[in-house]
């Protein structure tokens, strides 16, 4: 059983700090008047929430504006094109009305691409002709839920591809109403054995709302469902979720019900750096979690400022181990949002991944990566090679819109600068890589448009 969790040695209660707030913050005077002003901006454009946790506890303030958390989380001025930023600089600077600036805010917006990879076209799944936004079904075993009251985080990842939905883009928001739905599609699909909730961070729902989402799959009727996934930084962003949270204790009793169900349950941990799982408030709620039988498994993608170092992922991977934890992706930063400020070249992401796979002992090799979340399915880089004279990528399926490409080892001319699948070219003479034919036919046929390799 759980016990409850000893007093607190914070009692404080979660608030969310944003651009309105932000200057109450004691750290905030200690900033460059540039660097504050620069953020004032950018936070505009992009979302901006962070709370007293993870200023307090992650963030090194000696280190700004260089620590990876403080770029992991506030808006730099370079995440904007120089254009971008002067024009709303202006306006803001000028005082211009809110409308004004709305309107040029959500110009900017569009041109950053803010939904990738088809989701808004493909993967959302239909019951009796109606379609269920709040859900995406794009690899046969596993089914993503989104439940409308999960799609926020304790804090904002500055490369968030989520980001769309935080600044109020409506029409781009996913989210279920009823649980209900899932559980009809769910009957209605029993190769679907993995259904991962996701966001947003469902953990920001109270435990009440986060049970009457979730109950519902630990009935008889739904035993073809073996796993529930809950996608969730809240161990990183605000551990106390798990520890010292009023609903804190019945979360983890939820937990334990989930798992004496017979079903696995895993909490997939985005972790970015190794400072979020050395505080002992995230050493408390990993082990609280790890207690109810739950396991918690560690992702993230690679990003340049904050995590873009071999060593990073060793102390993460090897710290996490010892706690329990157990390495599962590595990505590579999506097409989306600020991305020319935090992308990493393919070839760098695999030098840092390999440099770092090669110092965990076994137990963190249970990783893979880098790998890209792209519109026919996660595509690792495994490695680098040359072929008759000719150097290449290799590069695999780790999951694939058909099952049936996973594994299959093939290969791009070798490119220093490319940053994603579409600008890879096939090598050793072919024009085409092996799955495009039947993408296209895969994707005319769900959509009714042509796909887009980019996305
Ligand atoms: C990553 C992902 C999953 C889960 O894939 P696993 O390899 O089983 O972790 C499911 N659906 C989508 C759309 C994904 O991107
Ligand atoms: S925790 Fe995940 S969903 Fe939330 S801001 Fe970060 S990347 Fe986006």
């Amino acid at each position: 059983m759980i016990q409850t969790a000893s007093a607190p040695s914070t009692s404080e209660r979660y608030r969310a700090i944003t651009r309105h707030t932000i200057h109450r913050l004691p750290q905030w005077e200690t900033l460059d008047p540039e660097l504050r002003d620069a953020i004032g901006i950018v936070s505009h454009v992009l979302p901006f929430r962070v709370n007293r946790y993870v200023v307090d506890e992650l963030i090194d303030w000696d280190r700004v504006p260089d620590d990876p958390i403080f770029k992991l989380t506030f808006p730099q001025r370079e995440m904007l094109g120089d254009d971008e930023f002067n024009e709303v600089a202006d306006l803001v600077r000028g005082e211009a009305g809110r409308e004004e600036i709305r309107s040029v805010v959500d110009r900017i917006r569009l041109g950053l691409n803010p939904h990738p990879a088809g989701q808004m076209t493909h993967n959302v799944p239909e019951l009796d002709g109606k379609r269920l936004e709040g859900m995406q079904h794009k690899y046969r075993e596993t089914l993503l839920f989104f439940p409308a009251r999960g799609q926020t985080c304790h804090a904002y990842c500055t490369y968030c591809f989520r980001w769309a939905q935080f600044v109020g883009m409506p029409e781009f928001k996913f989210e279920a109403r009823e649980s209900e739905e899932l559980v009809a599609f769910l009957k209605a699909h029993p190769e679907i054995t993995d259904i991962l909730v996701t966001g947003g961070d469902p953990m920001i729902m109270k435990t009440r709302m986060l049970r009457d989402y979730l109950a519902p799959l630990l009935s008889e009727e739904l035993d073809h469902v073996r796993t529930i996934r809950i996608g969730s930084k809240s161990p990183a962003y605000w551990p106390q979720r798990f520890v010292t949270d009023d609903d804190a204790d019945d979360a983890l009793r939820f937990f334990e019900e989930v798992v004496e169900s017979g079903k696995h349950l895993a909490l997939m941990g985005h972790f970015s750096h190794p400072v979020e799982i050395r505080t002992p408030m995230a050493q408390r709620a990993l082990r609280r979690i790890r207690a109810t039988g739950a396991e918690v498994r560690m992702q993230a993608p690679l990003i340049r400022h904050v995590n873009d170092d071999a060593q990073a992922w060793v102390d993460l991977w090897t710290e996490g181990v010892q706690q329990g934890l157990v390495p599962y992706y590595m990505f590579v930063e999506r097409d989306t949002g600020a991305k020319n400020y935090f992308e990493v070249p393919l070839a760098r992401a695999l030098e840092v991944f390999q440099d770092a796979f090669r110092q965990v002992s076994g137990l963190g090799r249970t990783v893979r990566g880098p790998s890209m979340s792209a519109h026919p399915g996660k595509v690792r880089v495994l490695g680098t090679t040359r072929i008759q004279g000719e150097k290449l990528f290799v590069l695999d399926f780790l999951q694939a819109r058909n099952p049936a490409w996973v594994g299959r080892p093939f290969f791009a001319a070798f490119d220093p600068d490319a940053t994603w699948l579409n600008h890879l070219r096939p090598a050793l003479g072919r024009d085409r890589f092996f799955f495009q034919d039947e993408l296209e036919e895969i994707t005319v046929s769900e959509a009714g448009i042509l796909p887009v390799m980019s996305a």
